[in-house]
């Protein structure tokens, strides 16, 4: 196989500047892809972006008017896009009874529409690429409830149901969309959890980590440079079969 497989390959990664986003665009980056990172601090972007190419651009993903314009600046210096990874997201948590409307809407506004707004500004470009990919970051979440994370739960399984829609509706097409459902993955957003446990529960850092660490099967954090393999694996020609597919990576939590 060739060495750099995604050679002039647009890979536009949002969330790109940190944890799993930033993985993705180190693995794609060695597999020869141009990288667009976008998020809305622009610091980190601009980090990877000098460990791994590419160029950094701030974008808030709730805005479709701000998304419009990102990607026209991806577009301008990289080219059409072939390869889009939904990554951006956040989390939150509150029992259901207390849970807010305004968190309820920056959640799902975050992790699911935001999701449509991203795929719906590159579908063209998507589709007239030879071997375009879309392929959304989705959870462990996507797939069972989860407690105090009702929103959460919910925007990951609507991102399941967008992907595999899109999945048959493009079928014959030379675009697949696929998302990988992580467990409990070692990046700034576990770390998040683990603080949030700790003010809640009263606990030290050292024992909400490990109550976290042990809500996967493995006893382990997933890293997060398995999941950019991942993502830059779904995105080799080679991979043009495999479509629709939700691949957990998760230490075997959902076996
Ligand atoms: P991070 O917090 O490191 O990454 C989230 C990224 O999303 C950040 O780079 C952030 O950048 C970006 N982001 C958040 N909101 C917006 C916004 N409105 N507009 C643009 N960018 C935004 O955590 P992870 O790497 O873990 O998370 C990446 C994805 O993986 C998320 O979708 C998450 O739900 C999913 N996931 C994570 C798991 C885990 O255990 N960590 C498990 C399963 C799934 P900025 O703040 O600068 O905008």
């Amino acid at each position: 196989m060739a060495e750099t497989p995604l050679a002039g390959r647009h890979a536009l990664i949002t969330g790109g500047g940190t944890g799993i986003g930033a993985a993705a665009a180190e693995r794609l980056s060695a597999a020869g892809a141009k990288l667009s990172l976008l998020g809305r601090r622009l610091e980190p972007l601009q980090a990877v972006a000098e460990a791994h190419g590419g160029i950094a651009i701030g974008c808030d993903v709730t805005d479709s008017g701000q998304i419009g314009k990102a990607f026209d600046e991806a577009r301008t210096l990289n080219g059409p896009i072939d390869l889009l990874i939904v990554n951006a997201g956040i989390a939150e948590s509150a029992p259901f009874h207390k849970m807010t409307r305004e968190s309820w809407d920056r959640i799902i506004g975050t992790n699911l529409t935001a999701a449509f707004s991203c795929s719906q500004a590159a579908i063209g470009d998507l589709l007239k690429s030879d071997n375009g990919r879309l392929v959304y970051i989705a959870s462990v979440a996507s797939l069972r409830g989860v407690p105090y994370a009702s929103h959460y739960a919910a925007s990951k399984h609507g991102l399941l149901g967008l992907m595999r829609s899109l999945a048959a509706e493009y079928a014959k097409t030379n675009l697949t969309v696929n998302a990988v459902c992580p467990g409990y993955v070692d990046t700034p957003m576990t770390d998040q959890s683990v603080a949030r446990v700790s003010q809640i529960t009263g606990r030290d850092e050292a024992q909400a980590r490990s109550a976290i660490t042990n809500m996967n099967a493995s006893g382990r954090l997933v890293d997060p440079a398995a999941i950019g393999n991942i993502v830059a694996m779904l995105c080799l020609p080679l991979s043009r079969d495999i479509n629709g597919a939700a691949i957990t990576i998760d230490g075997g939590t959902s076996a």
